[in-house]
Formats: C-alpha cells, sequence, structure tokens
C-alpha cells in the first residue's frame, strides 16, 4: 500500500532534472543576483536556452493543470521535482514556478476576464514579465483585522489609498494583485476585496524597496508602496467585492507545500556541508568526525530532514487525495510549522561545526540561517499556523464527562472489572 519510491519513468525525470540544475542552473546563483529582474539581458541571455530545455524536457510550470500548459503531475511529483529545485535560487524562475508569479497565474486563471489573461496572464505563463502579490500592511500583517488600505467606489470604478508594507518585486513586476478594505462595516473576512493593479497606474509610489538581511541592499526587492488616490476600473476587481480571502485561498495550499519542498533542498545543501566538514577538518584527537558531538549533530539533522520530507509528502499525497484545500488545512500548516525549524537547526548546527568560515559569506550558511527566521514569517507566522492546526485537531475532542480524564485509571479499572467479572 504504502510506497516509499515514485514510479522509474518519473524517476528518470527527476534524474534529469536534478543534474540539469546542478550543473546549468546553480551556476547561475553565483553570476546573476535577481531572478525576478526581466530588465537584466545579460541574465535572461543565460537563461532563455534553459528556460527553453526546461519545456522540451516537459517540466515548464508544472504546477499549472493541462489547460494552463502545465503537466497535471499532482503534488507527490511536484514535491520531488521542488525538493530539487531548492538547490538553486534561480531554479523556479527556469522552471517556470517561482512564487508568487505561480499563485498569481493561478488567481488570474481562476478570477480574471478575457482581456486580462491575454495581457497578463499569457505572458506570465510565458515567464516574460514577474507580478507582485501585496496583503500586508505597514502596521499590521499577521492579522488583517488590523488592515486600513481602503478602496472605495467612484464612479465606474475605484479609488484606491493606504499603504502596504513587503510587496516583494513590486519594482520589477508588470502588475499587483492587491488587498484592500471596501467595507469597514463588516468583518475583514467578508470586507476585503483584490484588485489587480497595473504597474505604472498613476497614484502608485515605491517609497522604498526593503531588503531581507544577506540581500545586497542595492537589489532590495521587498517594497513599502503608497497608493494615494490611485484609480482603477471596475474590472480590477478579482473573484468578485468581498471575497479577497477566498481569492487569495487560490495561491496558497498548493504554494506552501512547493515552498516546503524547496526547503528540503536548502536543508540539504546544510547538511552535505556539515558531513564533508565532519570528515575533513582534523582536531587533536583525529576528524571533527569522531567526537560525540558531531555525530550527534549528523544524526539529528539527518533525523530531523527525513522527518519533515515524510510530512510534507504526507500532505502532498492527501492534497491529491482529496482535492479540496479546505480537508487539509492542518496538514498545510503543520508543514509550514515544522518547515523554519527544521531549517534553522540543520544550518545552525552546520555553520557552527564550520566555525569562523560558517559565518562568512563565503559560504551559505550565515545566509540561510536568515532564510529560516524570513520562513517562519511569510504567508503568515508561525503562531497563525500553530493555531489552525490547533483548531482541526481539538475538533474531534469532547470535554471529560466529569471532573477526571476519560481515561482516569480508576474510571477503567471499574469498567473493565464490570464487564470481566460478570460471570463470576
Ligand atoms: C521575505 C519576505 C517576503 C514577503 N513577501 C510578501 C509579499 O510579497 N506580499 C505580502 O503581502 N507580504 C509579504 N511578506 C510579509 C509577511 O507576510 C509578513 O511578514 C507576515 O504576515 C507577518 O506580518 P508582520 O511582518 O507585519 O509581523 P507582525 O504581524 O507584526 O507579527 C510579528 C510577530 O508577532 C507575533 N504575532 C502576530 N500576530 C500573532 C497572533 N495572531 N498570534 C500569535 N502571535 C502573533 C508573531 O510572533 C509574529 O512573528 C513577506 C515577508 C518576508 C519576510
Amino acid at each position: 500500500m504504502f510506497a516509499f519510491e515514485t514510479d522509474a519513468e518519473y524517476q528518470k525525470v527527476l534524474d534529469w532534472a536534478e543534474a540539469f540544475v546542478r550543473t546549468e542552473v546553480e551556476p547561475l546563483d553565483h553570476v546573476f543576483s535577481n531572478p525576478y529582474d526581466r530588465s537584466n539581458e545579460a541574465a535572461m541571455r543565460a537563461v532563455r536556452p534553459l528556460m527553453r530545455q526546461v519545456r522540451e524536457a516537459g517540466l515548464w510550470a508544472c504546477h499549472l493543470p493541462p489547460e494552463l500548459g502545465g503537466g497535471g503531475y499532482g503534488q507527490v511529483k511536484l514535491a520531488l521535482l521542488n525538493e530539487i529545485l531548492g538547490r538553486s535560487n534561480w531554479a523556479p524562475t527556469v522552471f517556470g514556478c517561482q512564487a508568487p508569479d505561480s499563485g498569481n497565474a493561478e488567481i488570474l486563471a481562476h478570477y480574471g476576464n478575457d482581456e486580462q489573461k491575454a495581457r497578463y496572464l499569457q505572458p506570465l505563463l510565458d515567464g516574460e514579465i514577474v507580478s507582485c502579490y501585496s496583503m500586508t500592511e505597514p502596521q499590521a500583517g499577521a492579522d488583517p483585522r488590523l488592515f486600513t488600505f481602503r478602496a472605495e467606489r467612484d464612479g465606474d470604478g475605484w479609488v484606491l489609498n493606504g499603504d502596504k508594507w513587503f510587496a516583494s518585486n513590486a519594482r520589477f513586476a508588470a502588475f499587483t494583485i492587491v488587498m484592500a478594505v471596501t467595507n469597514p462595516e463588516v468583518s475583514i473576512h467578508r470586507g476585503a476585496t483584490m484588485f489587480l493593479v497595473p504597474t505604472g497606474t498613476p497614484g502608485v509610489e515605491i517609497i522604498r524597496n526593503v531588503a531581507v538581511y544577506g540581500e545586497n541592499p542595492d537589489d532590495a526587492s521587498h517594497a513599502y508602496v503608497r497608493y494615494h488616490n490611485a484609480r482603477v476600473p471596475d474590472t480590477a476587481v478579482l473573484g468578485g467585492e468581498g471575497r479577497a480571502f477566498e481569492v487569495a485561498q487560490v495561491r496558497l495550499g498548493g504554494g506552501r507545500i512547493h515552498h516546503a519542498m524547496r526547503t528540503l533542498g536548502y536543508a540539504r545543501k546544510a547538511f552535505d556541508l556539515l558531513c564533508e566538514r565532519a570528515v575533513s577538518r582534523q582536531v587533536r584527537d583525529g576528524r571533527l568526525a569522531d567526537l560525540s558531538t558531531t555525530k550527534e549533530r549528523i544524526a539529528q539533522s539527518w533525523i530531523e530532514i527525513e522527518q519533515f520530507r515524510l510530512l510534507v509528502l504526507r500532505t502532498a499525497w492527501l492534497i491529491d487525495k482529496h482535492n479540496d484545500y479546505k480537508k487539509v488545512r492542518g496538514d498545510i500548516a503543520a508543514v509550514k510549522v515544522a518547515m523554519p525549524t527544521m531549517l534553522r537547526n540543520v544550518v545552525q548546527r552546520s555553520l557552527h561545526l564550520h566555525g569562523s568560515l560558517g559565518v562568512t559569506p563565503e559560504l551559505p550558511l550565515a545566509e540561510l540561517l536568515v532564510t529560516s527566521e524570513w520562513l517562519a514569517l511569510v504567508d503568515g507566522p508561525t503562531e497563525v499556523h500553530e493555531a489552525t492546526l490547533t483548531k482541526q485537531i481539538l475538533s474531534g475532542y469532547e470535554p471529560s464527562p466529569d471532573l477526571f480524564p476519560r481515561d482516569h485509571l480508576p474510571r477503567l479499572r471499574e469498567a473493565a472489572l464490570a464487564k470481566y467479572s460478570a460471570g463470576d
């Protein structure tokens, strides 16, 4: 019933992807900085032929259903592919599945009109443009009930006012999908609407671009954006008024699983460094590998990676089985919670064992440590997902019938005695 391997045919595909990423794609990370900057002609000259090879291999944008040009592979197979893509910053771009474009394409496919699909969806699917997704505000991220960014009806359109924060890649994007409060009288989950805002819309200004620590500040790509009386037509509304959260859900389920599997790629990179260091570095009594503390670090890291991998694959399998993200919300939340902790632990051990070299930019470890921190924030902080998971778990529990637990041993023994001594 349970097989811990994929079919032979797909394994061949994965083997091709693994060799391709290692030899052709990973080197891009050392030469070109931001995969979202389509205006970087030198980078695009190198990347376009690689994109073509991915298409020929049938692996382009394969998170998408076949009608949109994807492979229709299902989440388990996608998860296995994403584990390989996690080795390189550029790999998701080369394979046409980088966030937030992958999720934004799904939103446009579901809710865009014909004109929007022709103008934005097709170029996005073709990798010609990139996009931005903007929910977070300077004063509120984790709790949307504190959002104040407003859209108000005005004639046959809408007027947008307010600030957005950490709108990744806004400076490179052709359009932004932005969440706005349209009815402050009701709860945010019924009073927010999603808008498609083309770049260049008058009244939209990037105040500054913020870098994540470790990024080159010149390449900063998380935008602080101000909207001042920015007008959009009624057709900019995606999915209908008051339905922003329904629209947002379209992009989250699969996206989180793909992120999780890519995180395994980061963790393996740190783990490989850890193991190589252990067998290379000499200490007074032998190799680092011979110390009990090193053995513990390696064993714990291996176990945490494999445990996490199983959790992600099981969740991917559940998504394929139910084909309904609502049924697996708790499982996806569990993956989101486990992901940064697993990465942080493995990276921290590897970094520590590399001594001074570990904290320099000459190894990817310090940057990966920061990555583990932002993974605990992006798409909502850990605590929010713990609450989702716990809600699902506790929905299956009833309070105990009286002061003592249902499994209080005296209660169980009394019931067992009544059952088995009945015939005495
Ligand atoms: C690299 C990166 C890329 C991002 N890209 C985007 C993007 O493209 N678009 C976008 O809209 N946003 C983006 N974000 C923003 C991200 O979604 C927010 O950082 C996240 O939702 C948390 O919001 P915040 O930063 O305002 O922190 P806050 O909401 O202030 O939360 C800070 C901390 O407070 C605690 N906390 C807050 N609320 C609760 C709660 N209900 N229960 C328990 N504890 C709580 C948690 O410990 C949390 O970590 C990105 C963030 C990062 C780091």
